[in-house]
């Protein structure tokens, strides 16, 4: 069986959290994770002609014995493209209802992959947004904005997709604002707000 994976968006932290026993186990919910080595190496396409290596780190559970890849969430599992990337495709999709070959030209994947991406978060769009909706009440429940107002959700975009990913961006922004996020990607938080769940093919697949 492979190993399960949790989105991490900080890759340090997640390396200093293993150290320290932090980190629950997913699987019995009774263990600790230790660390446990590396998953294995990949080469992720980050768009503009650029490749970013990833060795994520592995954790063992101290109880079950079973093992999780802690993966940084600008990365989905088992796509070769990063979020930022298959991201910004489906917003130019959702926005301005650019084609998959058009898409494919302007990143350099071929259409069929961007075609997939895009069948699998429409398919993935109403889960994705009850679950964005559901963080964003919660990263907003505990925020006092100096004016007194209250940070609102997106609007209606026209779309299942688009809301969600409004919704998942939204989960971001205020992750940075209002949470001690600054540091971290705007791509690192979308995916680990739900862009990276949704982009993981079925297993089997
Ligand atoms: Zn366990």
């Amino acid at each position: 069986m492979s190993p399960a994976v949790l989105l991490c968006t900080d890759a340090d932290a997640a390396a200093a959290n293993l150290a320290s026993g932090a980190i629950g186990c997913p699987s019995c919910g009774a263990g600790r994770l230790r660390a446990w080595g590396y998953g294995r190496e990949r080469v992720i396409r980050a768009g503009g002609g650029q490749w970013r290596r990833l060795r994520p780190r592995r954790g063992r559970c101290s109880a079950c014995a079973a093992t999780h890849i802690l993966l940084p969430s600008w990365s989905a599992p088992r796509r070769a493209d990063a979020v930022a990337v298959i991201a910004r495709a489906a917003a130019a999709s959702v926005l301005r209802g650019a084609g998959s070959a058009r898409l494919g030209a302007e990143l350099g994947v071929p259409a069929a992959t961007v075609r997939g991406w895009l069948r699998r978060l429409r398919e993935h769009a109403g889960p994705m947004l009850a679950q964005a909706t559901a963080e964003f009440g919660r990263l907003v429940a505990i925020v006092e904005t100096p004016e007194g107002r209250d940070p609102g959700p997106p609007g209606p975009t026209g779309s299942r997709l688009g809301d969600a990913l409004a919704m998942v961006t939204a989960c971001a922004v205020a992750a940075i604002r209002w949470h001690g996020q600054a540091g971290t990607s705007l791509a690192a938080l979308a995916g680990r707000f739900g862009l990276a769940a949704a982009l993981t093919p079925a297993p089997g697949s």
